[in-house]
């Protein structure tokens, strides 16, 4: 059936009604906990004993909020290219091995902290035309989800093959995978399979809204493939 304008309309209504609730849920609760910190501190209330720990969690909730804030503002500019039309009109060549590259740079401490093994590799000529801020946060959220969703002394591999017309990326983990009835909605804004989990280790709940919107700025497929308890493989196929 094909959904007539005042109901797409309703739709998109909906979507950015449930999305201006979740994001102001989920700003609100770490500056519940900041607030709260801030005003036993204000009135003297710690113990000196407790203020390292104390600042170590203000420095914690204020980081998520970075990321949290940062992941917003790019699936809005993402939202704002798409809606108006302008596709490939920032566009410029980029590589995706190089973009892969500095990614892996910047993972390294925290696969480090996971004890994850993160590998690169290339094959041909991996450029695209397109926008690599937005290239940077797919590859960069793929790669941090493989390790964030992993298990001490396990793998990831990114994989970036230039064909002819395309340019192939292919994230692989050995991690926890996703349960087959869980993998169509792990696409959505702020779904999370484990909540805890996620939260603990700094994930914001956007990263894999971020990597469609991403490919589907770029014109390029995804398609998710994964097995609880061996892993998972996302492969995003980017058109020249
Ligand atoms: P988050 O910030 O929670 O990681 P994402 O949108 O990036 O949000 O991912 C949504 C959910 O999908 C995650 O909470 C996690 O449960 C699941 N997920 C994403 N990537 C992987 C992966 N490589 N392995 C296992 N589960 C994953």
């Amino acid at each position: 059936m094909i959904a007539q304008p005042e109901q797409q309309f309703d739709e998109a209504q909906e979507a950015r009604r449930a999305f201006t609730a979740n994001v102001s849920h989920e700003l609100k609760t770490p500056l519940t906990v900041i607030a709260g910190y801030a005003e036993l501190l204000k009135d003297g209330m710690v113990r000196p004993e407790d203020m390292a720990e104390i600042s170590s969690v203000i420095y914690e909730e204020a980081g998520y909020m970075l990321s949290l804030v940062d992941d917003i503002l790019t699936l809005s500019q993402l939202d704002e290219y798409i809606a108006t039309d302008n596709t490939r009109a920032h566009a410029a060549p980029a590589d995706l091995a190089a973009v892969a590259s500095k990614v892996l740079a910047r993972l390294e401490p925290f696969a480090k902290q996971n004890d994850i093994h993160c590998t690169l590799e290339t094959v041909g000529d991996t450029t695209v035309t397109g926008i690599e801020r937005l290239l940077t946060s797919v590859i960069y959220n793929l790669s941090e989800n493989a390790i964030r969703y992993n298990t001490p002394g396990g793998s990831v591999h990114v994989k970036l093959e230039g064909l002819d017309s395309s340019v192939r990326l292919v994230v692989t983990d050995t991690g926890l995978g996703i349960a087959e009835e869980d993998q169509p909605r792990v696409f959505e804004r702020f779904y999370r399979v484990d909540q805890a989990h996620s939260r603990h280790s700094g994930g914001t709940g956007l990263g894999l809204a971020i990597v469609k919107h991403g490919a589907q700025y770029h014109g390029a497929s995804l398609l998710l493939k994964s097995e609880p308890d061996k892993g998972t493989q996302i492969t995003v196929v980017f058109p020249r």
